[in-house]
């Protein structure tokens, strides 16, 4: 069993002397308003031991992270036939891109940019009564914490700004790949980017992802060969235009949003995420990156 709270101590003292934070997104303005010298770490690790420093309690919008969720909620509902709609490469390209080549017939590149989610949200609307609901009570149920909720400003602020999304909704809608009404899919969409939460409550529902698809109450969500696959689109999708350098510089399957979170874990080792709300200018958090380049290269604990 590792002790992970010096190193992770170690880090917050060398990250507090970074002055270079990164930049706060500010195309949403509510993100804008949040103050950028924030910094928590938090891991939880096989023996649901937790380890954390600095603001790792406190609820920031987790934004795209929550795509690895709405990709696992429909995974294990619908199973392979996802594949059908969505594709698991790489698109090397900004979380926004609007390019007819990252949606080759209306199927979008991979199901962690932002035109995949939306066809992810699509196939939900088809399986849930009450989508919003429902889908916040599957991370609660996953956290065993019912206090996680949507951040209803965050939700709103994003659906008034939400050009580009409608844009690509409409494109995916003109090849006949959303079933549903582009208003309908975009507000459970924008919904699901506002889920807030903190980095301890963050590892918790991750928690399946490193526990062989069994949360930390042991119950069963997702099979282990489904775990397997969304472990590897974390890994090769899940940081934008910098999934490459992510792997290079820290190597471990993750999910990073644009509201500072990062989210990585080590298959049946353990589970961290990073809050630093400065991005990097391909919109990963700067020392949320540079956190967890420490920890496996202090550790050697990495996938590789
Ligand atoms: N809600 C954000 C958007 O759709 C998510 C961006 C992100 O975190 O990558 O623009």
């Amino acid at each position: 069993m590792v002790d992970f709270q010096p190193i992770l101590d170690q880090i917050h003292k060398n990250i507090q002397q970074c002055s270079d934070k990164g930049r706060v997104a500010d195309y949403i303005p509510e993100l804008s308003k949040v103050d950028p010298k924030k910094f928590g770490i938090s891991i939880l690790d096989n023996q649901a031991q937790q380890f954390s420093v600095g603001d790792a309690q406190e609820r920031f919008s987790i934004q795209s992270v929550s795509k690895v969720l709405l990709l696992s909620m429909a995974f294990a509902k619908v199973g392979d036939a996802l594949w059908k709609r969505v594709d698991v490469e790489p698109s090397g390209d900004p979380f926004n891109h609007l390019s007819l080549l990252e949606m080759e017939n209306g199927i979008p590149r991979n199901p962690l940019i932002n035109a995949g989610a939306i066809v992810v949200c699509d196939v939900l609307l088809s399986q849930l009564k009450n989508p919003r609901e429902e889908f916040l009570q599957y991370i609660r149920d996953i956290a065993g914490d019912d206090s996680i909720h949507y951040d209803l400003d965050v939700a709103e602020s994003e659906k008034r700004t939400g050009f580009r999304n409608y844009a690509a909704a409409n494109l995916i809608k003109s090849f006949g790949n959303l079933e549903h009404d582009v208003e309908d899919v975009l507000d459970f969409y924008f919904h699901s980017c506002a889920i807030a939460m903190s980095c301890e409550q963050l590892v918790k529902v991750f928690y399946i992802f490193m526990n062989r698809g069994k949360c930390m109450a042991n119950n069963h969500y997702l099979e282990l060969s489904q775990v397997k696959r969304i472990n590897a689109i974390m890994l090769t999708c899940g940081f934008y235009d910098e999934a490459g350098e992510f792997a290079f510089e820290v190597g471990l399957p993750g999910k990073s949003g644009v509201g500072g979170g990062i989210v990585a874990l080590l298959p049946n080792e353990f589970c961290v995420a990073t809050w630093s709300p400065g991005l990097n200018e391909k919109g990963n958090s700067k020392l949320g990156m540079l956190a967890l380049e420490q920890l496996t290269t202090e550790t050697g604990l990495s996938i590789f």
